[in-house]
């Protein structure tokens, strides 16, 4: 009877790491031999390095249909915003286009903005920005072709007149994509742009 009663438990709350995807016993996003092996990123603009158990997580979230995790990754981007508290009007997040958003069924950063803008207590612009191209994956294409690939991809939308935005998104490579978004932000008027990911990725250039 025990058995069957913490079988139902479990099935109906299942509390899995967002990293190895195994049961937890940690209250935390990550079990606790996920949580030894994440990084944190130094300064207030990525919470995490990619790699690991994060990298895991993201994979898991963008590309396995596993939307759940954006609400238990973005209230861990939402536990390390403080330093943004009372410097932001509002949190946009950086957006898929139509097609791509479609095809997933949800949008990533906007699942990790909503959030972020609970705990600063400012709202989540979901239509602030609109994608009006759909670029290739960023992934597959070197440093130089990125910024040329994702120039002009956006456009503003309805921004309400906000003046100071934290950008979020899920992973900052080059940067290139955050500042093709920056740079749509302020074409539509925001003054301050401060970007925030879950994670930043390093990269190492072939030389
Ligand atoms: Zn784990």
């Amino acid at each position: 009877m025990h058995d069957l009663l913490e079988g139902f438990l479990t099935l109906i709350s299942p509390s899995r790491c967002a990293g190895c995807d195994e049961p937890s016993e940690s209250t935390g996003v990550f079990c606790y031999s996920c949580t030894a092996l994440v990084e944190r990123a130094s300064g207030a603009s990525a919470v995490f390095e990619y790699g690991g158990p994060v990298a895991d997580a993201i994979q898991r979230f963008k590309y396995d249909g596993r939307s759940e995790l954006g609400a238990a990754l973005g209230s861990v981007m939402a536990g390390h915003a403080d330093h943004w508290a009372g410097k932001v009007d509002a949190v946009v997040p950086v957006p898929l286009h139509w097609r791509r958003r479609r095809f997933r069924g949800y949008d990533q950063a906007a699942l990790l903005a909503k959030p972020v803008a609970r705990s600063l207590g400012v709202p989540a612009l979901l239509r602030g920005l609109r994608r009006v191209r759909n670029t290739p994956s960023q992934v597959d294409l070197p440093h130089a072709e990125r910024q040329q690939n994702i120039a002009g991809a956006f456009a503003p939308w309805r921004l309400c007149g906000v003046g100071r935005v934290l950008l979020v998104d899920d992973v900052r490579t080059t940067g290139a994509t955050l500042r093709a978004a920056s740079d749509a932000l302020r074409a539509g008027g925001v003054a301050e742009v401060e970007p925030f990911v879950l994670a930043a990725r390093l990269l190492i250039e072939a030389t």
